[in-house]
């Protein structure tokens, strides 16, 4: 991690978790007690429906709030869709784009990836955009292969001076949801390869200052050795960011070692 020039990032995906009252209890605590944790970047997924009514809640914090996807028109006969500019209208200020789950289940493509963060950038949300390979992809050798043409799809349309806004998230779908976590130095390797192809698409300064996330079993109990890796930059928490003292720990420890104190 890089504190002084790449500000760490955490966001809590809530998938299709929590009703509203038990979301909004959860962002009330998130912000209750990150809010002096200034040196890091927090921000929760909720269902769409939950985006207004918890961003109103986290209004007078630096929490900040993303959908969990988007549509990449501006507007049209979309029926179920929402488009960027009405997440943005909404309070969010970022959306999750391209997770493996709407890829594997909904059909997300890359190119369509692309297109999603092109229209988040048009309406001035920042794109979380995640990558990641599966199992049988690792295991054929294909990691590198795949995350790199994935992420070639995602930034196609992103110009040099609009990049260091975008986060990528890394997350192997092997490790979303099952408990077993790519090893601090596996997530490494991916995240160097990762931002030394930014280095090439962008010039190597402007990849310097694009942040990396690590997502799939992030926990309490294993985020400060992912955190102490050079290119990892944050992360997307799933399970663990449903129950605040999970989430909150993961905050915390990433907010301490950001201001050079051990936790
Ligand atoms: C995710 O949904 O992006 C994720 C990483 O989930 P989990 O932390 O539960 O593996």
């Amino acid at each position: 991690m890089h504190p002084t020039t790449r500000r760490p990032i955490l966001a809590g995906n809530w998938k299709m978790h929590l009703d509203l009252a038990a979301g909004l209890a959860l962002a009330s605590e998130i912000r209750n007690r990150c809010s002096r944790l200034r040196s890091v970047d927090v921000v929760v997924a909720p269902v769409a429906l939950a985006v207004y009514p918890i961003a109103q809640r986290l209004a007078d914090s630096h929490i900040g709030v993303a959908a969990q996807n988007c549509h990449y028109a501006a507007r049209g006969a979309f029926t179920g869709e929402l488009a960027p500019s009405q997440i943005k209208d909404a309070g969010a200020g970022y959306v999750v784009i391209g997770h493996s789950e709407r890829r594997q289940f909904f059909g997300e493509t890359d190119e369509g990836v692309g297109k999603k963060v092109r229209a988040a950038l048009d309406a001035a949300l920042v794109p979380i955009a995640c990558i990641g390979e599966t199992l049988a992809e690792r295991e054929a050798n294909r990691t590198l292969e795949v995350v790199t043409r994935q992420l070639d799809a995602a930034v196609a349309a992103v110009s040099k001076d609009e990049a260091p806004t975008v986060v990528i998230a890394y997350e192997p779908v092997w490790a979303i949801g099952t408990g077993r976590t790519a090893t601090p130095a596996q997530a490494q390797e991916v995240h160097a390869a990762i931002r030394a192809r930014l280095g090439e698409r962008f010039g190597r300064d402007v990849a310097e200052r694009i942040r990396l996330q690590y997502g799939g079993s992030v926990k309490a109990d294993n985020i400060a050795a992912l955190m102490s890796e050079a290119d990892i930059d944050g992360a997307l928490v799933g399970g663990a960011s449903l129950e605040a003292e999970s989430f909150i720990s993961i905050v915390t420890q990433t907010a301490e070692l950001a201001q050079g104190r051990p936790s």
